[in-house]
């Protein structure tokens, strides 16, 4: 009973921090939502901002269901610098968490520009906002992909930086503006999270990674493959050093990830 008392005051003291108002660009895409579930369970308020490029409105009710509170949600994109405004004008925002943006390498192969665009643009448009408005502290979802083709295993941060297609390129690009803008004003609070791939679903069951269209990651390909008649799972490579020379990969539990997220601003808070 005290063990568990305890573990309670520890978990209410990991997620207690004064950082109320939370905006997720993209929050209603596969890792905002469940983060957005995570901050609301413990007493924040995400705010979601999201133009449905890769994901339905519908989510918004199943997060108002498991969090049993309302959500606000504005619908609309990152880049539109006067919905921005409004935006921050409207709500006190104390941080940004930046999901939004376009995340297959081979889209972005086929269609750089709009990466360039998207993840790029976006993400200084949001930036020059945050920074009208006084608000600088920011969470921003970056990728391993900015690794490039590993060098040694495991990588850590200290691993050279060489992305092999524009989708990593354009989240290295951002992750340099962050650190020109520490530079340039230390009261910024920037960190870049560099996820390896995110797989599961809340517990609820009631929301999980379900893109727009054919899935480019791993893990909805495999259920989207489950669920269709007719469709096949390509399986690439076949001489990697394992027991059937396909290759082999690490995951995390997007509600681990989620939680990573609340550790971030924790850590953006403390060092203010
Ligand atoms: P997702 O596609 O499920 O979510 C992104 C959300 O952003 C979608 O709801 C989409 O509609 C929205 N969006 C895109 N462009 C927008 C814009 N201009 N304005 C407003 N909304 C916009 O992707 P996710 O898996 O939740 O990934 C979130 C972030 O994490 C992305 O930036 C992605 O690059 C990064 N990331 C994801 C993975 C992964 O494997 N899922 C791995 C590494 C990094």
């Amino acid at each position: 009973m005290v063990f568990f008392l305890l573990l309670e005051c520890l978990k209410r003291d990991w997620y207690s921090f004064s950082l109320v108002n939370i905006l997720l660009t993209g929050g209603l895409g596969y890792i905002g939502s469940h983060t957005a579930t995570v901050l609301s369970t413990h007493g924040h308020t995400p705010i979601l901002l999201d133009n449905l490029s890769n994901s339905k409105k519908e989510v918004l009710g199943k997060l108002e269901t498991i969090t049993k509170t309302k959500i606000p949600f504005i619908e609309g994109d990152v880049r539109n610098e006067r919905l921005l405004k409004e935006l921050f004008q409207g709500f006190k925002v104390s941080a940004v968490i930046h999901f939004a943006g376009f995340k297959s390498v081979s889209e972005s192969v086929a269609h750089p520009l709009s990466y360039y665009d998207n993840n790029f643009n976006g993400s200084v448009v949001l930036l020059k906002a945050m920074r009208d408005f006084g608000i600088k502290k920011l969470v921003f979802s970056s990728s391993a992909t900015v690794y490039g083709v590993p060098q040694y295993l495991p990588i850590d941060e200290k691993h050279p930086t060489q992305p092999v297609n524009p989708y990593g390129q354009s989240k290295l690009m951002v992750e340099k503006v962050l650190e020109d803008l520490a530079k340039s004003d230390p009261s910024w609070r920037l960190i870049a999270l560099r996820y390896f791939n995110p797989v599961g679903a809340h517990p609820s069951g009631l929301i999980a990674d379900e893109p727009l269209g054919k899935a480019n990651n791993l893990m909805p390909r495999v259920v989207q493959v489950a669920n269709t008649p007719g469709e096949v799972l390509e399986v690439f490579g076949n001489d990697y050093p394992t027991k059937d020379g396909t290759g082999v990969r690490d995951y995390i539990h997007v509600m681990d990830l989620a939680e990573g997220h609340i550790a971030a601003l924790k850590h953006l808070e403390k060092t203010s």
